[in-house]
């Protein structure tokens, strides 16, 4: 018997350490023989801290908000009986070998998953991401060892036949970026993973760190391997501790295989990473202030015009940059081929898109859709539907980078085109959904206000356009607005995105943009009304 925990920074915010704990006690207690693994985030954080018990031959089952009592009750219960208690959540898909039993909710039946595609999270949930034997298992560092036997020709052919575009929010195509890094002709080169995940309500990056950090190893080697790169570094922000452990011992124990380090597998290939702890400036998601910040400098975007980063980046020199969910397709890709990534999605946006899904939906957490998925569809059937009696009134997605999106856009497909054409951008994949009881003004102040602060301050529109805004913003919530104020909001604020150098300051005001756009009379009420 395996019981598979939770436990990735949302579960052991939830007490998942504890339950853990409590099945310890208890198994020695009723001397009960069960294994217990520690696993990423399957997804429902809401019903954290979520377990999985799985007992030979049979169906897994979930159970949730399982706290101490409930793990006593469960040993005492399920595992001594094998009576399978009315309360569990849901059960796994039944592996090849066990039958379904008719009377089980399968996880592929319930709303929340049965939309979803999951090809970075295929294994979360059943795998101990600190132990690279169960990511072995799972195909890991197959890829890497087909790469090094076929070349970097073949990883670009897969890269180019999959269409994957970067998931960082700006959809650059990824083979155009590994392409001219290849080409490139400086020397030496370095592949940098930004995981400087910043915006207010995501949390994408992070579950990724924790629950698979090998993946996104691999796919860093990968691309080392197709541009001729020896070093890889890896910028995560400090306050992500556990991701940070995660993936220092999974750099160390690739090493040790001889996955990572000197002469990979044998080959005459050799590829080190190492970890750089960001110190949480959200312009340092930027790729110039990023190396810069590598560098030893104060994180600032370098101005423009300038080279390419696959031509001039970390140390002058030429830089592969992804996301580090970029990274981690990468060797899913490979393993089964581009053309089945790019099978699923839109025309122009392929494979899978993954949300972190906020606010006021009842089934808050992760979750990975097919793109083209619409927003109606992820609100309401994917997210349980609003809580409360309260109706949806708008969804922000894209981060402070983004847009506020009201009802009738929710039809909307997500995918890297329609989004921005809504007003609203993919960003790296946060999503916050409000109800009718959010003010929206207020919304864009608390935008306006993140974006402020977090402002390098060189280009003088982002710094003082935004506290201009920021101060008209203020005053209108608390019922000092004046007539005119709309259209100053405006006025400063398109000249913000037009005047700034980087994306922080280029897409600082769509928020209160999109904001006046879809809520205009929230604003105009509260001038007219001084409330
Ligand atoms: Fe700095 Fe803002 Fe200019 Fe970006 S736009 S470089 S954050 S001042």
């Amino acid at each position: 018997t395996v019981i598979y925990i939770g436990a990735a920074t949302c579960g052991r915010s939830a007490g998942a350490l504890k339950t853990k704990k409590a099945f310890e006690t208890e198994l020695a207690k009723q001397n009960v023989k069960a294994e217990i693994v520690e696993v990423g985030c399957f997804g429902p954080c809401y019903t954290e801290p979520l377990i999985c018990i799985a007992r030979p031959g049979k169906t897994k089952l979930f159970f949730q908000n399982v706290d101490g009592e409930r793990a006593e009750e469960l040993v005492t219960g399920y595992l001594q009986t094998g009576e399978i208690p009315r309360d569990y959540l849901f059960a796994a898909v039944p592996e090849d070998g066990i039958e379904r039993e008719k009377e089980l909710p399968y996880l592929d039946e319930k709303p929340e998953f049965a939309r979803q595609k999951r090809i970075l999270f295929a294994s979360f949930g059943f795998t101990d991401p600190t132990n690279i034997e169960h990511y072995l298992v799972h195909d890991g560092y197959l890829a890497l060892e087909k790469s090094l036997q076929e070349g970097p020709d073949m990883v670009l052919t897969e890269i180019k036949k999959s269409a994957l575009r970067g998931r960082g929010g700006g959809g650059f195509p990824a083979a155009r970026k590994w392409e001219a890094g290849r080409k490139a002709t400086g020397h030496p080169k370095y592949v940098v993973c930004n995981a400087d995940e910043g915006d207010p309500g995501a949390f994408m990056d992070r579950s990724v760190l924790e629950g698979d950090p090998h993946a996104v190893l691999e796919g860093m080697a990968i691309a080392g391997l197709t541009i001729g790169s020896e070093k890889g570094y890896i910028y995560v922000r400090a306050e992500y501790p556990l991701a940070i452990a995660r993936l220092q011992n999974a750099i160390d124990q690739a090493k040790e295989k001889n996955l990572l380090g000197a002469n990979i597998l044998g080959t005459d290939f050799s590829f080190d990473i190492e970890l750089f702890q960001g110190a949480g400036a959200f312009v340092c998601g930027e790729s110039t202030a990023l190396t810069q910040s590598i560098q030893g400098y104060r994180g600032m975007p370098k101005a423009s015009p300038r080279p390419r980063t696959t031509d001039e980046g970390l140390f002058d020199k030429p830089t592969l940059l992804n996301n580090v969910k970029t990274f981690a397709y990468v060797p899913k890709i490979i393993n089964s081929g581009g053309e089945s990534f790019a099978a699923i999605g839109t025309e122009k946006s392929k494979g899978t898109a993954v949300f972190a899904l906020t606010g006021m939906v009842k089934h808050c957490g992760l979750i990975e859709v097919p793109m083209g998925t619409t927003l109606r569809e992820i609100v309401f059937e994917l997210g349980g539907g609003m809580v409360g009696e309260s109706p949806f009134k708008a969804i922000q997605s894209g981060g402070p980078s983004g847009g506020c999106l009201p009802a009738h856009t929710l039809d909307t497909p997500v995918d890297y085109d329609s989004l921005v054409s809504a007003g609203a951008m993919m960003g790296s994949g946060g999503l916050v959904v409000m109800d009718e009881s959010t003010c929206m003004v207020d919304i864009a102040r608390y935008f306006l206000d993140f974006t402020q602060k977090e402002s390098c301050g060189q280009c003088t529109l982002c710094k003082l356009g935004t506290k201009q805004m920021l101060n008209i913003l203020e005053d209108i919530v608390a019922g000092r607005g004046k007539e005119g104020d709309i259209e100053l909001l405006l006025e400063v604020g398109e000249a913000v995105n037009a005047g700034s150098l980087c994306g922080l300051g280029k897409s600082a005001a769509n928020p209160v943009l999109t904001t006046i756009k879809y809520f205009r009379d929230e604003y105009e009420a509260h001038i007219r009304d001084k409330a």
